[in-house]
């Protein structure tokens, strides 16, 4: 990402690349990301010896390429709302208390709420009702009107219905809570190996033996899959479909004064923003106007279409900001899953193999508490957390099909791209 967090000065990991990989390890986790390095962190405080692989640089996939808006719960998962909530509520505890004090960083949270804006009816019912599904959940949700949300955000349109406001939402600057949680995990004795691709994991009789790199082979019995959009590449019996890249794309303004001081979403969560801490505006979505809306791509690159239908999103959403220059623009690649739930758990292919990928477009609502999860399957035999509905095997054996119409099945969404291009 290639704006500027406005907390105080850290600096990121600096690593040694001739540094030599170890002939063992208790734990390999592979990829350098929010939640890797999560699980690295978490392993070690819980006395494993760890060894992180990463094939470019700590914080260079989606981790480091993403929105930073943050918070727990999703209007999505309804249906298993209370898991969603069990560990998005303690992601929002960690970031927001326990690791700060542990790792002695703020990671520039601001927990100003979050609006999941209205722009018609469609959208207002399904919030309404998204809204009504987590009664009884504490999640600090509700729905407010026109007038509400133009209190809370002036520049608002008039034209808008009101949105979802989840008071226990906002934003962080990314780097600085993946390089946090690096540099925990390093202190606490975790080995990691930035540009070291793993290239095979390795079984015997049923059981993790080791993970194969381009630098040697490093034995264990456990390893954690942490390669979000990469995991079909090393888990190669994925069912075709369970888990597909999904190329994502943001703009970023000039700073401006204070315009934006909640973090919004609009569209059934496709669009989303924020304003960070120096005053500029970042707009994600309109993958649909992407080639293929974004899917099956691992090329990091950014497609005009994509770009037009931001800017168009702000002006349309906030006119009364006025014109403002767009200063950059990158791209990142999510993991998708079928169904729009995360991958965390034992994979049934070894025993010791662990997976904790498929985060879709929210895994700064995830990657802390998932990594807690799996460390304390791994170190305790059993962890707090429900994870039946996130279970990594459950795309096995059927057919896989995208039935989601907020993640992965967008292709599903019962507007058509002319359509939203006529209303942008
Ligand atoms: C444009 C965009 C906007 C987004 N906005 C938000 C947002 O506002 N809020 C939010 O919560 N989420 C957002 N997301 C999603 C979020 O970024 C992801 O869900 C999250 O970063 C996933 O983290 P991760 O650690 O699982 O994956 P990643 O960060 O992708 O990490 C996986 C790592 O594995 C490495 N890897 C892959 N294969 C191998 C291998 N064989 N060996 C070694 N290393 C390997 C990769 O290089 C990568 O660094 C956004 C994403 C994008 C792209």
């Amino acid at each position: 990402m290639n704006a500027q967090g406005n907390g105080k000065r850290r600096s990121n990991e600096v690593y040694d690349l001739r540094q030599e990989l170890p002939s063992r390890a208790d734990v390999v986790v592979i990829g350098g990301g929010v939640t890797g390095t999560a699980a690295a962190y978490q392993l070690s405080k819980r006395g494993k010896e760890v060894v992180l692989l990463e094939m470019r640089g700590v914080c260079s996939g989606a981790s480091g390429r993403n929105a930073g808006q943050t918070g727990s719960g999703s209007s999505m998962f309804s249906r298993v709302g209370r898991a969603v909530y069990g560990l998005t509520r303690e992601n929002l505890r960690l970031i927001s208390e326990e690791l700060p004090a542990e790792l002695g960083d703020d990671f520039d949270l601001r927990l100003t709420g979050s609006v999941d804006i209205a722009q018609d009816e469609e959208m207002w019912n399904h919030l309404v009702e998204t809204t009504a599904a987590l009664q009884g959940l504490d999640t600090g949700v509700r729905m407010i009107d026109r007038y509400e949300l133009q209190q809370l955000i002036p520049a608002a349109s008039d034209a808008l219905l009101g949105a979802k406001y989840a008071e226990r939402a906002g934003h962080l600057w990314p780097f600085h809570l993946v390089h946090g949680q690096a540099g925990g995990a390093r202190k606490l004795g975790a080995k990691i190996f930035p540009w070291t691709p793993a290239t095979a994991i390795l079984t015997g009789n049923g059981n993790v033996t080791g993970v194969e790199t381009e630098r040697g082979t490093i034995a264990t019995d456990t390893v954690v899959v942490a390669t979000n959009a990469w995991t079909p590449k090393l888990l190669e019996d994925l069912p075709a479909g369970a888990l597909v890249p999904a190329r994502g794309q943001i703009l970023v303004t000039q700073p401006v004064d204070t315009v934006l001081p909640h973090a919004f979403g609009t569209n059934f969560d496709k669009e989303y923003g924020r304003q960070t801490a120096t005053g500029q505006l970042i707009c994600g979505g309109f993958r649909r106007f992407d080639r293929d809306e974004g899917l099956g791509h691992y090329t990091e690159e950014v497609v005009a279409g994509c770009m037009i239908g931001c800017a168009g999103c702000l002006s349309t959403l906030f006119p009364k900001i006025g014109p403002i220059r767009v200063v950059r623009a990158w791209a990142g690649i999510m993991g998708f899953t079928a169904d729009g739930l995360p991958m965390i758990g034992p994979y049934d292919l070894a025993a010791g193999l662990f997976v904790s990928a498929g985060f879709n477009g929210g895994g700064f609502s995830w990657g802390p508490a998932t990594g807690k999860a799996i460390a304390q399957l791994i170190a305790e035999g059993q962890t707090e957390f429900d994870l039946q509905p996130f279970d990594p095997n459950r795309f096995a054996g059927g057919g896989v099909s995208w039935d989601n119409p907020f993640t992965a099945g967008e292709k599903n969404n019962p507007r058509s791209v002319a359509e939203i291009q006529a209303n942008a």
